[in-house]
């Protein structure tokens, strides 16, 4: 039955092997036994029960919470040859009728179903099916301990009892211990075997920056976009007004980005996400709102504008990036501000205690000196044997030197302002920066004032975030964020212990590659060439063959897609046109051993690529 299982898998999907879990999760289904999987966003949830969907007689039924994911799935698998269909309320009776039929006849392997249609069904049309198996996915939304609840999927108990010898595998990519357990006991399974995959996503790269002013976080992303032009990606904002402010300023730059939020119109919303998915427009910023229900898998990197609430949210958000399992970035702004915000949020919240243990883990995280991925890891209950190498603090690991000078010179500043100022006038004040609410204050009159005027503020910032972080200074949060020393930090001042703080160096690789300043339009006058517009249709000239057949690769992909009216995506993805650079295939039977190629896309698909790629290499001699 391996065999069986591994043909079909490249027959249908074009993949050589499975990914852990998958193959243990597909038996224990085969063998008719409810199961509960665990898997991070991108870990390959899908093929578990659609792989055993196709193998066993009969039609699967999958519930599935929202009709846009419904649609992305039954798009895929129709791509691939294989018979979905997806059946809600949105549709035209007509249409309904049609694929119940179809279904009935037993000509439809896999029908997705929104949740409040089980019950509906349970009477009439649920029995008449053939029913291979159960898939329950996003499963976490059964919880009330869950982020994402959803009242209709409390009756989906009804799916046990109606048909008890069916299998049914949960599916979801977050579940702490309550919410697993509200799983199985809501869904009736029947002692489930539970899967739990690492969650580790070592294709997403770990940056966090802190400190950063609005302006040099907008000219750090410019730069962080234009060094993925062409390419997908989401910043993630905490307000509304930012999502569209940010498309605003990054068009300053000649970036083409659009806003996504709850409170535009809702035709709005759809086709900012309708242009994101089939690759019309690359950058979306969004509120938290966007991303339920994106499946695409070619998201190369997501940024959040400012820190999440918890490190579940963040992981989620990132996890976004990189479905295809190729090198994506990630990049999160932190600064004390948002951190303030997001107290409020949690005070304010009915669970405070909880939430604000949340935020402490997270702000842990974005402070910390030592692997991200790990703290990540250990968070989710993992433990990781070693650094991952792909993070910041992996990249960069921090050079510490003696900092108590440093320190005594906040330090002192803060006291002679008799503990009135916060992180920003603080700066000024040891940086004599002679702003008119300084001199109205009258520290310009401080002995301290310029003191630190050696050091850019930006180097202040830093440093001072660290002297929070180590504990010689705390914030007052209950006056007005004020900075207040500790008795550690009085120690330092007084010579007593010495400060280690860690060096400031301008960030590296994954941040700042690009050396030169975007130059802004507004600034220039004339806009530069729009880098991060979905590529055009453009003659193949420049660069490297690699980057030459990439790009032409893509453009093909888009043409079809087009044509064919599903997202690029679907067609092959990142993964798939990254093989083909590799492999250059040339013939047919080459082509077929490319990743993701299964047998109908290989028919379908096959002599255009291979015959693009030999027109690529032929020009490239
Ligand atoms: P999830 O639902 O867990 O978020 P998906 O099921 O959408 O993830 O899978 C993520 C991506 O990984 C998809 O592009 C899928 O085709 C791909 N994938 C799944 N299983 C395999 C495999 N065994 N080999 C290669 N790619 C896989
Ligand atoms: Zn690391």
């Amino acid at each position: 039955m391996k065999k069986e299982l591994s043909l079909l898998l490249k027959k249908f999907f074009g993949y050589d092997s499975f990914r852990p879990l998958q193959e243990e999760i597909i038996q224990e289904i085969l063998n008719k036994k409810d199961t509960l999987v665990l898997m991070p966003t991108g870990g390959g949830k899908s093929i578990c029960y659609q792989l055993p969907a196709i193998y066993l007689p009969g039609t699967a039924l999958v519930v599935s919470p929202l009709i846009a994911l419904m649609k992305d799935q039954v798009e895929g698998l129709v791509a691939n040859g294989i018979p979905a269909a997806a059946l809600n309320s949105m549709m035209p009776e007509e249409q309904q009728q049609q694929i119940k039929r179809l279904c009935t006849q037993g000509k439809i392997k896999l029908l997705y179903i929104s949740p409040e249609r089980i019950v509906t069904e349970a009477d009439w049309f649920l029995p008449s099916l053939d029913l291979s198996l159960i898939a329950i996915d996003e499963a976490h939304c059964i919880s009330h301990w869950g982020h994402d609840f959803r009242p209709e999927y409390t009756q989906l108990a009804i799916l046990k009892e109606r048909f008890p010898r069916t299998p049914i595998v949960a599916l979801t990519a977050t579940a702490d211990k309550l919410t697993r357990t509200d799983i199985v006991e809501q869904l009736k399974l029947n002692d489930p075997k539970i899967f739990i995959a690492s969650f580790d996503r070592p294709n997403l790269s770990l940056n966090v920056r802190r400190g950063l002013n609005k302006r040099e976080k907008i000219s750090t992303i410019a730069r962080f976009i234009m060094r993925h032009a062409g390419q997908s990606g989401i910043i993630y904002c905490m307000k509304r007004v930012d999502t569209t402010r940010l498309v605003d300023e990054l068009d300053a730059y000649g970036i083409e980005a659009v806003a996504y939020h709850a409170g535009m119109m809702p035709e709005e919303r759809e086709r900012a996400q309708d242009d994101f998915i089939n690759d019309r427009v690359n950058v979306v910023c969004a509120t938290v709102a966007f991303g339920m229900g994106i499946d695409k898998s070619n998201v190369r990197w997501v940024i959040h504008f400012s820190m999440p609430g918890s490190i579940e949210n963040y992981y989620q958000e990132i996890g976004r990036a990189g479905r295809d399992g190729m090198p994506s970035d990630t990049l999160l702004f932190y600064s004390y501000s948002d951190l303030i915000i997001h107290r409020k949020f949690a005070e304010e919240s009915g669970q405070s205690e909880i939430n604000l243990e949340k935020l402490d883990q997270m702000r842990r995280y974005c402070e910390a000196d030592i692997c991200r991925r790990r703290i990540l890891l250990s968070y989710f209950g993992e433990e990781a044997a070693d650094d991952c190498g792909n993070c910041d603090v992996c990249r960069h690991p921090p050079v510490r030197f003696d900092g108590s000078v440093l320190v005594q010179k906040a330090l002192s500043a803060v006291l002679r302002t008799g503990e009135r100022v916060g992180i920003k006038m603080l700066i000024d004040i040891l940086r004599a920066s002679g702003r008119a609410e300084v001199i109205e204050r009258g520290y310009d009159k401080l002995k301290t004032y310029g003191a630190g005027r050696d050091l850019p503020s930006r180097v202040w910032y830093e440093y001072i975030y660290q002297m929070i972080q180590l504990g010689y200074l705390e914030i007052d949060y209950t006056s007005g964020q004020v900075l207040r020393p500790t008795l550690l930090g009085r120690k330092v001042l007084f010579g007593e212990a010495k400060a280690h703080l860690a060096l400031y160096r301008a960030p590296g690789n994954v941040v700042e590659a690009e050396k030169k300043e975007p130059t802004r339009k507004a600034a220039t006058g004339k806009a530069r060439p729009t880098t991060s517009k979905a590529t055009p249709i453009r003659p193949i000239t420049g660069g490297t063959v690699a980057e030459t057949l990439f790009d032409a690769l893509r453009q093909l992909r888009r043409q079809i897609a087009s044509r064919e009216g599903i997202p690029p995506y679907l067609i092959f993805s990142d993964a798939t046109l990254e093989d083909m650079v590799e492999q250059r295939p040339t013939t047919i039977e080459e082509f077929r051993e490319i990743h993701g190629v299964g047998q109908i896309k290989l028919d379908k698909y096959g002599k255009v690529f291979v015959g693009l790629i030999r027109f690529v290499l032929e020009r490239k001699k």
